[in-house]
């Protein structure tokens, strides 16, 4: 499959040269022809599979070819700061060179700079949707010149609290318009919503779950909880990775772990919804650079990033929701490349561990050998704790020793 073949023009193409994508993703492929057709999207996708420049190049075309008066044409609705500020820059690269304006608006920072940047008029609108409630209220945004909606992450948006923020934002939008929806996951409340929203759309589905999972070498450590925090700190010490994800459940323990590794001489970062943007921001270019390389995050703010070259994802805590799981390694498998994902598995993440493991229809293999490991936490939650391991039994007597 080329981009010549999904209708995109001649512009168009010449811009996506020079970003220097030479072949279309499967939800590009797929979508990008019915947008350009008008059509509305119901497109089942995560971060990862490319679907940004799904919806971002057919809309710039559509904007393009029939231009008007500047005024907000395109709004996107995006969960956190990060991905709004993401499908912004994503907007940024295509519409180079067109007289197209568009602008991001988020919580968290000032709003003078965005109030600024709408007042010198924009045709796209990127926001999330407190910020932009905020600014609708205080009249300087309107709504009702829009001609594409884009919902994206639909179902993060509802584990958020936003969805009641959402369909009100909706309501102010005009009816006669074409709304794109996308979301990882397809809980009961999206379906409800985007039949609601949604005229006769086109399903899409770029459901990488299967092969990113099969591209990335998984493992699970099954290991007590108090002994996390050093299993972790013996990881990082043996692994030769750059750039270390780390998953924690809260924002508590992720801010804790950061602190006790970076005590511990592992320079580390935490990055979640707490923390102002313009620490986020500094954190993950940190990261990026490989200044830091280790960010520990949360599940939520981990959401949308786009951080390649992700050598390890550590799920120092395991997801509450299966699904997680996937979003989560899927960071390490990125455009192509294969990644490595460890886990560990307390006594109490049993049964999580088997959620995910029916999600991904397969067992992750186990690490048995580890100066952690836990005949406790492996056994199964129903089955009496096995007879210690050989390994416990050396870090237990070690352990009396230190006292
Ligand atoms: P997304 O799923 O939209 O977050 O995109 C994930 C990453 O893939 C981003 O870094 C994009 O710049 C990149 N990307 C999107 N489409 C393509 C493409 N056709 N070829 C190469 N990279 C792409």
């Amino acid at each position: 499959m080329s981009f010549q073949n999904l209708n995109l023009n001649g512009s168009m193409l010449r811009v996506v040269k020079r970003v220097g994508y030479t072949e279309p993703t499967p939800i590009q492929a797929r979508t990008i022809p019915h947008i350009l057709k008008g059509r509305d999207i119901v497109g089942c996708a995560q971060t990862g599979t490319g679907k940004t420049a799904a919806f971002v190049l057919p809309i710039v075309q559509l904007l393009r070819q029939n231009p008007t008066a500047r005024r907000i044409r395109v709004l996107a609705l995006a969960p956190t700061r990060e991905l709004a500020a993401q499908i912004n820059d994503e907007f940024g690269r295509f519409t180079q060179g067109s007289p197209l304006k568009h602008t991001v608006v988020f919580g968290g920072v000032g709003q003078q700079p965005q109030v600024d940047a709408l007042r010198r008029g924009v045709d796209i609108l990127v926001a999330t949707p407190g910020r932009l409630q905020d600014l609708m209220n205080q009249g300087y945004i309107h709504l009702d010149n829009i001609e594409i909606f884009v919902l994206d992450e639909a179902d993060r948006m509802l584990d958020m609290g936003f969805i009641h923020d959402v369909k009100r934002i909706i309501k102010r939008l005009p009816k006669q318009r074409q709304t794109l929806l996308f979301s990882a996951t397809m809980p009961a409340a999206i379906v409800d919503l985007s039949k609601s929203i949604l005229i006769k759309p086109v399903r899409v589905e770029a459901n990488p779950q299967a092969t990113t999972v099969e591209k990335i070498e998984q493992s699970v450590y099954f290991v007590d909880s108090g002994d996390k925090r050093e299993l972790l700190k013996h990881l990082l010490r043996d692994s030769a990775s750059e750039r270390v994800l780390v998953f924690a459940r809260t924002k508590h323990r992720a801010n804790n772990l950061a602190k006790q590794l970076n005590r511990a001489r592992f320079p580390a970062e935490a990055i979640h919804g707490n923390k102002s943007q313009t620490a986020r921001t500094r954190a993950l270019a940190r990261f990026k650079t490989g200044h830091t390389p280790v960010l520990v995050a949360t599940d939520i703010a981990a959401r949308g990033l786009d951080i390649d070259a992700v050598s390890h994802v550590i799920n120092f805590d395991l997801p509450r929701e299966p699904e997680s799981y996937v979003h989560r390694i899927g960071r390490t498998a990125r455009a192509g490349a294969s990644g490595i994902a460890c886990s560990f598995c307390g006594a109490d993440e049993r049964k999580l561990l088997h959620s995910i493991e029916r999600l991904i229809r397969q067992p992750i293999p186990v690490v048995a050998e580890h100066p952690y490991a836990s005949a406790i936490a492996a056994a199964p939650p129903s089955a009496p704790p096995r007879k210690p391991s050989n390994a416990n039994r050396r870090r237990r007597a070690r352990r009396r020793k230190a006292v």
